[in-house]
């Protein structure tokens, strides 16, 4: 990272200037590094950097310079104006993945073993959900998932149960868009001496910084808003403890081969670049967009945390600088209603992800959910009649012309 003689006022010269220029080839903007290897100009150079006293690059899946350039722009977002127990500015490191998944396999596996428990909330991602309940079950590491917006509950099932090692959080969660307390979360689960680690993916670190509130990780999918374009998938791992960060969570990462490429890595930078206007653009249509839907006679009800009504609403805006662009929302009508007006959009698309600069719609209960069961989508608030809306920063008068005829 360049050190600036002044501090940074804001995230996007944080995000343009955290990588300097200062490439073999005076290249204005980071290179794509597509290489696979890193040569050595004598055998002993090759053992010096194996034995790590030359910090050189030694192999892609290790790392790679436009790698390096995506993490220290994305750690340096999520640690801004940040300041660690010494008062000095919270140093993190971030480790790029071939995807969300990727990174999340990359932070249990690296944390728990066979035995430990995770306890979480519901509501999840469906991917996260089923890594829990398939995956890291068959590998002897289970999951309780709790409501952990009642704080009262979390205590009991800490008590309770001595093999809870980590508590995950995700808020805003998906696709109801609960939102958890992360302070008040970790505070209880730190007394138990427990990680915490959150998944940020829905408030991007412009909206929400969890650091700020104790927790040991934050990760990302990438894929949404970070890069912000829809051209990759990828995934980041963030935390706070340097010395892990570096020795057991990355040779974690190196062994179970999660790595991202360098293609990928540079739409992601790109993408970071404009991560502020484009969250402020976002943000500003989704209220819009929110307002109108939760005042139309043919709409059931809206999840939006922007919306007062909301039950998490003071919670999010105590911890979000904005409520977000994504909501989900029921036609009156149910599931038959709802098909009618995603079949009936001509400018939103219909597809699943989010975060796009375009408007994605999509059908939770069939798509994303699918693989969680029906009981269960019901006791998270998936209804077969929900949609999913994650708002793009088109002009906004088309995006409710778009909703206008398709409500007719
Ligand atoms: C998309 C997403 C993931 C998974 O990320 P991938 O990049 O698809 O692997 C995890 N959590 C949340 C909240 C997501 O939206």
């Amino acid at each position: 990272m360049t050190d600036k003689k002044f501090p940074l006022t804001g995230i996007s010269s944080v995000a343009l200037h955290t990588m300097g220029h200062d490439n073999a080839e005076f290249a204005h903007i980071t290179p794509i590094f597509a290489t696979s290897t890193f040569t050595f100009d004598t055998a002993q150079q090759g053992m010096e950097r194996f034995a790590g006293e030359d910090k050189s690059r030694v192999y892609s899946r290790w790392g790679n310079p436009t790698f390096t350039a995506a993490e220290e722009t994305i750690a340096a977002l999520e640690g801004f104006g940040l300041t660690d127990a010494q008062g000095d500015p919270l140093k993190l490191k971030a480790i790029l993945h071939s995807s969300g998944q990727a990174a999340m396999t990359t932070m249990f596996m690296s944390t728990l073993k066979a035995g430990d428990t995770v306890l979480s909330h519901y509501s999840l991602y469906g991917g996260t959900h089923e890594l829990f309940l398939k995956v890291m079950a068959e590998a002897g590491i289970n999951t309780i998932i709790e409501d952990l917006r009642n704080l009262e509950a979390v205590e009991i099932a800490l008590k309770k149960d001595p093999s809870i090692k980590l508590v995950h959080i995700e808020t805003p969660a998906n696709p109801t868009i609960q939102c958890v307390d992360i302070a008040a979360v970790t505070a209880i689960a730190k007394q138990f001496g427990l990680l915490v680690s959150v998944d940020n993916t829905f408030a991007t670190p412009y909206l929400q910084q969890p650091f700020k509130y104790g927790v040991d990780f934050v990760f990302h999918s990438t894929t949404k808003f970070l890069n912000g374009h829809g051209t990759a998938i990828g995934g980041v791992l963030i935390g706070k403890d340097i010395e892990l960060m570096k020795n057991k969570v990355w040779k974690w990462h190196v062994l179970l081969g999660g790595n991202s490429n360098p293609f990928d890595a540079f739409l992601l930078i790109n993408g970071l670049k404009t991560l502020e206007i484009r969250m402020d653009r976002h943000c500003s249509n989704a209220v819009a967009v929110a307002d109108y839907l939760s005042n139309h006679k043919s709409i059931a009800h809206v999840n939006y945390v922007g919306l007062p009504t909301h039950p998490d609403h003071a919670t999010a805006m105590r911890q979000m600088k904005h409520p977000g662009a994504v909501m989900s929302f029921e036609v009156k009508g149910g599931l038959e209603a709802g098909k009618q007006f995603i079949d009936k959009l001509q400018m939103c698309v219909r597809a699943i992800s989010l975060g796009t600069v375009d408007t994605l719609i999509s059908h939770p209960a069939s798509m994303s959910h699918k693989g969680v069961s029906a009981e269960e989508r019901l006791k998270f608030g998936i209804t077969d009649g929900l949609i999913r809306l994650s708002v793009g920063i088109e002009n906004i008068a088309d995006i409710l012309n778009d909703f206008d005829q398709a409500l007719q």
